[in-house]
């Protein structure tokens, strides 16, 4: 008996002073280091950090170049960076988009209208017809009682929220519905958002296009004012159209009696050089240093358009970004000795479909069954709270890091969800426990160029990103081990 007291007594001093450290530690991550970061990340300079861009680059040498001041390891010594090809756009002047009727008007890009990042260039003139969402499919045509050839068609951006003899819609991403209008010959796309919507979408910097070849006609996404002013004529507005045409599940299709005028040029590359930056810090155990934890956030975003406008994505990822490095920061600089190895990831291409984490989950230096645990931080600058996704798929992981967050600063919520999240779900899918660290309030500024660092919550970012360094100490000390899946 007496033994056993003897023992619980060394083992609670033991807890008590490592969760000491560790929360000395963890108090070291100010929001003052994570904000200097994504000021950086977001400023003009870096253009947007579109995938492969040069204002990309310049965030991933800066990362680099952190990760080396820091001594962490190379992947494969030889670099930080892993590299790997992407689909390429740059949005080129001279940009144009007018209404031609009786009058001419000029719209304002970034206000009025933004283009999508994977538009196609062209200079052209012509009637706009309106082709309700875009969709020309044998149980329902919207091209079909009109013509479209060398116009330009308005459709809606999303798909109808209602089906047609249960069949299932075209994917909605604009490389489809450029590719119907383009087969049906028309020189142009402007995409509106659903004014019927609760809180209809305003237009949004975006590189989510969807899988397939080029369509090279100009792709707009236009404000829902902008639309009105284009069917101004036709005696309807877009709210009415969008209401006639769901009510009767029918097309409600026409040539508008207004002109427009697009101008743009692009440098599309199919294939373009772009990179995962990749750090290790080596785990210290003989029998566990093999195994890993990896954390991770996307360091890309959407970048600018004719050197005009430009997405400082100051939540949307430079959050991220940062609380990676600041994490790797405070493992390096207090030269914390854990168990496992801690690979740090910033992504490349996760706007345009999660391609960075994607490539890194199948192009792992050491087997999957290595992984320990993946966590993933994106969007964490901003709101009240957070949630921690994946819970249901990894309850264990998701238990320990709110444990954590018991003992600390109480942000997470109850909910949870299951299946990965962002740059969780390639992992996730081969097998790899993973934790997804957001904020809970859907972010008011999210893809718009107003996503800029004077918008973050301070407090809560850095209480996140030491709840997120404190789950991957834990894990990393061993005191996790990895689990199998719940489907
Ligand atoms: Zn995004």
């Amino acid at each position: 008996m007496k033994k056993y007291l003897f023992l619980i007594c060394i083992l609670a001093t033991n807890f008590v002073f490592s969760q000491n450290s560790a929360k000395n530690y963890a108090s070291q991550i100010s929001s003052e280091n994570l904000l200097k970061t994504v000021e950086y990340l977001s400023s003009p300079e870096l253009e947007g950090r579109f995938s492969g861009s040069e204002g990309f680059y310049k965030a991933a040498e800066f990362m680099a170049k952190e990760f080396t001041n820091l001594g962490l390891n190379k992947l494969k010594d030889e670099s930080y960076f892993q590299k790997f090809f992407v689909e390429y756009n740059e949005i080129h002047q001279p940009i144009e988009f007018k209404l031609i009727t009786d009058v001419e008007k000029e719209y304002e890009l970034g206000k009025d209208f933004v283009f999508r990042g994977f538009t196609g260039e062209g200079n052209i003139q012509s009637e706009v017809v309106f082709v309700g969402y875009g969709i020309s499919i044998p149980e329902y045509d919207e091209y079909a009682n009109v013509d479209v050839k060398d116009k330009i068609v308005l459709a809606f951006k999303f798909n109808p929220s209602w089906k047609i003899e249960n069949v299932n819609f075209p994917s909605d991403l604009p490389r489809e519905k450029a590719r119907v209008a383009k087969n049906h010959g028309a020189k142009g796309l402007l995409l509106v958002s659903l004014p019927n919507d609760k809180n209809p979408q305003k237009t949004i910097g975006s590189v989510m296009h969807g899988k397939g070849e080029q369509v090279n006609i100009p792709q707009l996404h236009i404000d829902i004012p902008i639309a009105d002013e284009f069917l101004f004529k036709s005696g309807k507005t877009l709210k009415q159209l969008q209401s006639e045409i769901d009510s009767t599940k029918s097309p409600k299709s026409m040539e508008l009696q207004a002109k427009a005028k697009i101008q743009v040029k692009t440098n599309y590359q199919k294939e373009k050089e772009t990179v995962n930056v990749i750090s290790i810090l080596p785990g210290k155990d003989e029998k566990l240093k093999d195994e890993f934890v990896i954390i991770g956030a996307h360091l890309d975003h959407v970048g600018e358009q004719g050197g005009k406008i430009y997405f400082p994505g100051a939540n949307d990822n430079a959050s991220g970004s940062a609380a990676v490095l600041e994490i790797a920061r405070t493992f390096a600089k207090n030269n914390i000795q854990t168990k496992r190895s801690i690979m740090f990831v910033l992504f490349a291409s996760e706007e345009s479909g999660l391609e960075g984490s994607e490539f890194l989950s199948k192009n792992l230096p050491f087997p999957n069954e290595k992984v320990v645990a993946m966590l993933n931080m994106d969007c964490v600058g901003y709101g009240d709270s957070i949630q921690l996704g994946n819970g249901k798929s990894a309850p264990k992981l998701w238990e320990l890091s709110k444990l954590i967050d018991s003992e600390n600063a109480k942000l997470t919520v109850k909910n949870t969800w299951s299946g990965g999240g962002a740059d969780a779900s390639p992992f996730h899918q081969i097998g790899i426990p993973s934790l997804y660290f957001v904020t809970t309030n859907s972010y008011t500024h999210l893809h718009y160029m107003t996503d800029k660092t004077e918008t973050l919550n301070p407090k809560l970012f850095e209480e996140i990103t030491r709840l997120a360094f404190l789950t991957t100490l834990q894990i990393a000390d061993g005191k996790y081990t990895r689990e199998s899946l719940v489907q």
